[in-house]
Parts: structure tokens; sequence; C-alpha cells
């Protein structure tokens, strides 16, 4: 089972995007994919076709323990797959976890007890470096960090390489960044494709291949509750996706022949 969050404190990223179309993809490709909404806002939720007001429980009970993941896991009617979904009752765990103890492993505990049930989970965070992030950071065996190529996307990640860097060091030395993702690209943007150059200089192999372009199909997507690669396959930005879940199919396989 590979673990991965996705993660970047600013909102609008294109995180829940990333985390809804990957896991859609990486399931059609035959993958057993879990997706966690550990965002109160439960996005990733509602764009897989769940409506977040009506569950029965949700990532709150499980991380406050009131629940099991097999009481409050809920497949995907569009995309198949199961989601460990969230709502606003999310917002209150922030608080809520602050006096208990091991409060950063919770979702690293409940997950394990489900090894076998998943070749990937995929963590959706939200747009803070919370005690939800950080929930999400200690579960994961590593970050997806998607980004825009603008000016400002760089001042950012310092603070996000940082906090990744302090729970590798103090809570989870599996943890380590699997790359950066380039998303809402414009190649008909000087800057997009100035900045993309940057992040290749600084970041090398870190940068992953695949672009994802701006589409508005990908955007139109969720309103369905459907993966946009699922909603119309044929559009650029379902086809980044795509390749995207190849890319990643293979850079697990390649860190297994190196282990
Ligand atoms: P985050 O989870 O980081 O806050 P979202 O995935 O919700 O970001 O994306 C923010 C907005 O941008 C959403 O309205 C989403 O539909 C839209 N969006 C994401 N990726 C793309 C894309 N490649 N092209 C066009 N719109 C996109
Ligand atoms: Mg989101």
């Amino acid at each position: 089972m590979h673990i991965f969050a996705i993660a970047n404190q600013k909102g609008g990223v294109a995180k829940t995007t990333t985390a809804v179309n990957l896991a859609a993809a990486l399931t059609a490709s035959g993958r057993r994919t879990l997706l966690v909404d550990l965002d109160p806002q439960g996005n990733a939720t509602m764009g897989c076709g769940i409506d977040k007001r009506s569950l029965q429980s949700s990532v709150y009970q499980v991380l406050l323990r009131m629940a099991s993941l097999e009481d409050a896991r809920v497949m995907s009617p569009s995309g198949k797959f199961d989601v460990l979904p969230a709502n606003r009752e999310l917002a209150g765990a922030e608080v809520e976890l602050v006096d208990l103890e091991l409060r950063e492993t919770r979702l690293k505990a409940a997950l394990a007890k489900h090894h076998a049930d998943y070749d990937f989970v995929l963590i959706d965070c939200p747009p803070s470096l919370s005690m939800l992030t950080l929930n999400g950071l200690c579960a994961a065996h590593g970050v997806i960090i998607p980004m825009q190529c603008e000016y400002y996307a760089l001042e950012g990640l310092s603070d996000l390489v940082n906090t990744i860097k302090k729970v590798h060091a103090n809570l989870n030395r599996d943890l380590k960044i699997i790359g950066l993702l380039r998303v809402m690209y414009d190649p008909r943007n000087t800057l997009s494709t100035q900045v993309s150059a940057q992040l290749e200089q600084h970041f090398g192999d870190k940068v992953f291949k695949t672009l994802v372009p701006r589409n508005v199909r990908l955007a139109e997507a969720p309103s369905y509750g459907v993966p946009g690669v699922l909603f119309d396959k044929a559009a650029k930005g379902s086809q980044a996706y795509l390749a995207f879940a190849v890319e990643m199919i293979d850079r697990v396989h390649s860190w297994k022949e190196s282990v």
C-alpha cells in the first residue's frame, strides 16, 4: 500500500482536482484506491458524487476514534473507488485533537489496519499547515505538491518544504517529497514557461514530467459529481491526469526495484 498526501497550504492550486482525478485514473487502471478527504470543505467528497450533507460517519469520527474506517468509507458511485469522506464537522477536529494523545498519527493508525485493502491511498489535504495536514503527512510515504507556475508559487513552497522536513525529522521517517506537479499550465503564457523551467532547474527529477494544462472540462466535472477523467476522457486535462497516473505507477515500480 502506497500512501500519498496531496498538499500545498495555498488554496485553489488543484489539490482536490489532482486527488480526485488521480484516484479515478488509478482505479481505471486496476489499482485498488482509497481517497481520504481531509478538508472540511468536503470538495473531494462532493467531486466523487458523494453528498457530504448526508454522511452516516466521516473522517472526523475516524480521527476521534468514534467510528472505524470500515464504517465511514463510502464508494464513489461515479469513480468506483473508496472514499473516506469529509464535511464541515471536520473543522472541529482541529481543536478537539489538540488535547488527545497521539493526535498527529490518528489517520496513520486507522490506515494501518487496512494495509491489505488498497494499492494506493491518496490524502487530499486542506489549504493550511494544520493538525489535519499534519495527520496527512504523518500517514504518508510521500507528498505530491500541485503548483501553479506563477510568480508567487515558489514563495509558499519553502514553508511547505520546511514543514515536511520537520515531520520527517520528528514524526515520520518515511516521508519524502515525491514530486511537484505543474497544474493549470498555460504554454502561451511566458511567465508560466519561465517558472516551469525554473522549477525544473531547482528541483530536477522531483518535477513530474506530466504537465496538467488549464482545461475547463476539469473545472466542470465536480458539479456533476464525476471525476474529470471519466466525465470527458478525451479532454486535454483528463489526458494529462491519465498520463500522471501512469507516471506515478512507474515511480512506485522503480522504487521497488531500487530497494
Ligand atoms: P484546491 O483543492 O487546491 O483548493 P481545487 O482542486 O479545488 O484546488 O481547484 C481550484 C479550482 O480550480 C476549482 O474550481 C477547480 O475546478 C479548478 N481547476 C483545477 N485544475 C484545473 C485545470 N487544470 N484547469 C482548469 N481549472 C482547474
Ligand atoms: Mg481542495
